[in-house]
């Protein structure tokens, strides 16, 4: 095998002394186009050290010069987003235009961030008392951690990176080992555009590398994005060690159609949020609850809409790519199963797709299943593939204690020609991104994107303002020059006069 996928230390690759390593596959042949280098505790304390020697003088680096970086990293990747849409393609799978979808949104965070000198400033106030200033400022914390899912392997690091740098830290990358050459490829990027040494680094590893980020001093901070077990763990391991910790986690979306949509609209919505990336977003619906009467009529057109789909090679004109394993696929395969078995109704079924693609490609076809109850392991489990339930329900207040039950509170939406009811759903609903006739509803770069219950640890949403909030801490100064007084030895608590 001659793509041996290393780490990213101090402007290099670095190899490291493990000798563990783990494939990294083309989805939709199953081909192994890579070995990636699995990290030992020695590989990443190198990494970690590298990005720690770095912090010092990127955080006295002006901002004027933070900033200019900022720019040219997105120039260059604005520039070259295709090259990096088709690294995405061939190791996770998703069709290209989706690809592309999500370089575009890193591409805004990465906008936002070019703001960072005024998103930095502090505050002032003269004569707090008397002859006395205060001042705050934001200073950035120090070497920091990401660690990455599978799902999003560009746009994902990008909701913390630009932030994380432009405030002045300095980063360690853990991608995901499915498709790590992304991060890689940005590795270079941003050495192109003139960022020191130290300041991006990567480190590629398992649980491995992961525990050594949570639990060595040198890391201030860490921005996990994952499962939800996984993100329990980081949170209560990073924390424990002092830690500033933002963990969001998984979901199970779900999206009412109450009795007065639009159905052609709600239907499209429903195969676009369902069956996209295969399903493997955190945003994707994965339950569309029918309210009243139209559910006959929303599956017959989610069904006739499905029929259309072509799931094939992301790099051919397909509309669906593969899952991003084997393992993967079999698992969603059988949770389709398990439905059926449960009683729910197999209206389009994906185990039988013919695909255009590899023969030994990773292939489930979207599935739509109706009938599916709430006790179904179908609904209860996150199953993160091409499989959309539709809950039927009678009214309203049934569909929001559904959602508002669920463990999850990633994302959901509405749909509705009634503003009253979208009005009463944003206030009433438990859940972090709200959509209305707006099936994905993921918020803009300048404002936050998190969700609520076990969809995040912590308390901060990634980019944003919670975003420069995560990755600064606060400093006030209170400052006396002119004409100090001299008023002798007082041990009281300092008075305002
Ligand atoms: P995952 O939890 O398996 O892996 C995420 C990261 O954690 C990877 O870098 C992985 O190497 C690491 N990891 C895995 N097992 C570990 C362990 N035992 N100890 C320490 N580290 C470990 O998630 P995934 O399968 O890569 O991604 C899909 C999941 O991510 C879904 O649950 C999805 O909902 C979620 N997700 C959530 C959001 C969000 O914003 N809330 C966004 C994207 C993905």
């Amino acid at each position: 095998m001659n793509n041996v996928i290393q780490h990213w230390r101090d402007g290099k690759s670095f190899a490291g002394t493990s000798t563990a390593t783990s494939p990294v596959t083309n989805p939709a042949t199953g081909e192994v186009t890579g070995e990636l280098l699995l990290a030992n505790v020695e590989d990443a304390r190198a990494v970690i050290d590298a990005a720690a020697a770095a912090f010092p003088t990127w955080r006295d680096t002006s901002l004027a010069k933070r900033a200019s970086v900022l720019f040219a990293f997105r120039e260059l990747i604005n520039a070259r987003k295709e090259e990096l849409a088709a690294i995405i393609t061939s190791e996770h799978g998703k069709v290209l235009s989706d690809a592309l979808g999500e370089v575009s949104r890193g591409i805004e965070v990465v906008e936002f961030a070019c703001g960072i000198p005024h998103l930095l400033k502090g505050g002032y106030t003269e004569n707090a008392s008397t002859k006395v200033d205060v001042h705050s400022v934001l200073q950035p914390l120090g070497p920091v951690a990401i660690i990455s899912p599978f799902n999003f392997p560009a746009m994902v690091p990008m909701w913390f990176f630009p932030i994380a740098i432009g405030a002045g830290n300095t980063v360690v990358i853990k991608p995901s080992e499915k498709d790590p050459s992304a991060v890689i490829w940005m590795a270079e990027l941003w050495k192109e555009a003139g960022l020191p040494d130290g300041v991006f680094n990567v480190l590629q590893g398992d649980k491995t590398a992961v525990d050594e980020l949570l639990t060595n001093p040198k890391i201030k901070a860490v921005s996990f994005v994952g499962s939800t077990p996984i993100a329990q763990y980081v949170y209560a391991t990073g924390t424990a060690a002092g830690k500033r910790v933002q963990a969001l986690g998984g979901a199970k979306n779900h999206a009412v159609i109450l009795p007065d949509a639009d159905l052609d609209l709600a239907a499209d919505a429903m195969v676009n949020a369902g069956f996209g990336s295969a399903g493997e977003r955190c945003m994707a619906i994965s339950a569309a609850v029918a309210v009243g009467p139209i559910a006959d009529d929303l599956v017959a057109k989610i069904a006739e809409r499905t029929a259309t789909i072509k799931t094939g090679d992301g790099t051919k004109d397909s509309d669906m790519g593969p899952l991003v394993t084997k393992a993967h696929r079999d698992k969603v395969a059988s949770y389709i199963d398990a439905g059926e078995a449960a009683g729910a109704k197999v209206v389009v079924d994906g185990r039988t797709v013919i695909a255009n693609g590899g023969a030994d490609g990773f292939w489930l076809g979207p599935t739509l299943l109706d009938n599916v109850t709430p006790e179904m392991s179908v609904y209860t489990d996150e199953i993160f593939g091409p499989v959309l339930s539709v809950v039927r329900v009678e009214t309203y207040d049934e569909a929001l204690e559904l959602i508002n039950s669920n463990p999850y509170g990633n994302g959901t939406a509405i749909f509705t020609n009634d503003g009253g009811a979208a009005r009463r759903f944003q206030n009433e609903v438990e859940v972090g991104m709200v959509g209305i006739n707006v099936p994905i509803p993921v918020p803009m770069a300048y404002f936050s994107f998190g969700g609520w219950k076990a969809s995040l640890f912590g308390d901060s949403h990634a980019h944003g303002t919670e975003g420069v909030h995560f990755f600064t801490r606060t400093k006030a100064i209170t400052t006396r020059w002119l004409d100090p007084s001299h008023g002798g030895i007082n041990l009281g608590f300092p008075e305002n006069k």
